[in-house]
């Protein structure tokens, strides 16, 4: 693949008798309104314990009560069983200790699944791609990835994505919509009692993270209420150091993400440098490689690092010097690189490097002193892996009359 040359950014100097520049142009929002949830009958997994709290205390609670029962619902819902579906009616709320006062607030929340399990599709390396059906019909998938010491789960954020890079098979779809929080939670959900319900010979499901289809921090609210929900330790239990979220590199997000959520950051670099970013990413155009380093430099709470995640494609930036480069990048920054070798996606140009090439980038990296991690590919044979997610798309076409 040829990287077309960045034109300058800067515009020529005026001089005096010129006339005025245009005004600017306003840039067209990425996320259309159209991108909205739909709104249907409000769900108890679209709301974490806060905002629950909220809805109670505008049903007439004090602030105390409304948090109180709050933490009572979170835990009956989600705490015991997180899999299945909450006994749900006066009788199971008032088992519970929670007044009539907040019945029917409470009951006009749907404690169901958003989503529908369309497809299965077991992978030979133990991986399951899930296809999902949301109630307007939309497809998502997640990804459940069995491990030794335990078992991730890979979420999506939004029904397709707007970010288009070039290597990524959701990205040729563009975004059909945001998810809400309780789609999001409702993909740990069915996981989860998938992971029960077969009595798994794998581990628990300890890990989550967001790098199925679309962009987290283009649904950042979602994904943060979602986060809390999540990891709340009356309710799903996750430990905020095993949930990861997964950004192309939104840079004027990242200080709300770490003042929000205790979860971990993760970056797709994918390039050592800008032209070659911007060639694959569009996102890099807005926020340039200096501008993301900056952000990350000023935001990172003592102690986290960030995961930087660099997908390696043959000869476009798996080069020596291109480990070089990126270690120069990443230095001064607390953070691990993880080194994905390419899945086939979208641009037949981007291909995955021999071993040989893969190796020797780590090994060089690793040289800089940056700690480097290999992620191997799980799921491919059906379309499962890193950038491989479709959804739409998978739905097989009617056949020509
Ligand atoms: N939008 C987020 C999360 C989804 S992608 C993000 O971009 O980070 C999750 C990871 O898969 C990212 O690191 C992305 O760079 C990587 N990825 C995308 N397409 C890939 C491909 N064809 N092969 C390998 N990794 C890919």
């Amino acid at each position: 693949m040829r990287v077309p040359e960045i034109p300058e950014q800067s515009a020529p100097a005026l001089r005096a008798g010129d006339p005025p520049a245009p005004a600017p142009v306003p840039a067209r929002p990425l996320i259309r309104r159209s991108a909205r949830v739909p709104r249907w009958r409000a769900r108890l997994a679209d709301h974490d314990a806060d905002s629950l709290a909220e809805l109670l205390r505008k049903a007439g609670g004090t602030a105390s009560a409304a948090r109180a029962v709050a933490g009572k619902v979170v835990r009956h819902a989600f705490g015991a069983e997180p899999g299945a579906a909450p006994a749900w009616d006066a009788a199971a709320l008032a088992a519970l200790g929670v007044g009539a006062w907040a019945h029917e607030a409470l009951l006009a929340l749907d404690p169901g699944l958003s989503l529908e399990v369309a497809e299965r599709a077991p992978s030979g390396d133990d991986t399951l791609r899930l296809v999902l059906r949301a109630r307007d019909g939309a497809l998502i998938e997640s990804v459940l990835i069995p491990g030794p010491a335990r078992t991730t789960l890979c979420v999506s954020s939004q029904v397709g994505c707007a970010r288009a890079c070039a290597f990524c098979e959701t990205g040729r779809l563009g975004l059909a919509r945001q998810l809400a929080a309780g789609e999001i939670v409702d993909q740990v959900r069915i996981a989860l009692a998938l992971a029960e319900g077969q009595a798994r010979r794998g581990a628990p499901l300890r890990n989550l993270v967001f790098m199925g289809m679309g962009e987290p921090f283009d649904n950042l609210g979602e994904v943060l209420k979602a986060i809390r929900l999540l990891t709340d330790p009356r309710a799903f239990r996750f430990a905020p150091s095993h949930v990861t979220v997964s950004t192309v590199g939104v840079a004027d997000k990242i200080e709300a993400f770490f003042r929000e959520a205790r979860a971990e950051l993760a970056v797709s670099l994918n390039a050592p440098d800008d032209a070659r970013r911007q060639a694959i990413m569009p996102v890099n155009a807005r926020f340039s490689m200096a501008a993301l380093k900056e952000a990350l430099a000023r935001s990172l709470p003592p102690g986290r690092r960030v995961l930087f995640e660099y997908v390696l494609f043959d000869r476009f930036n798996d080069a020596p010097d291109d480990a070089d480069l990126l270690a120069a990048y990443v230095a001064g920054l607390r953070c691990r690189v993880n080194v994905i070798p390419c899945n086939p996606g979208p641009d037949p140009a981007l291909r995955p490097p021999s071993a040989e090439r893969l190796d020797a980038f780590v090994a060089r990296l690793s040289g800089h002193g940056v700690t480097t991690l290999v992620r191997r590919p799980r799921g491919r044979d059906v379309g499962g892996a890193c950038g491989q997610l479709a959804g739409m798309a998978r739905v097989r076409q009617p056949a020509p009359a």
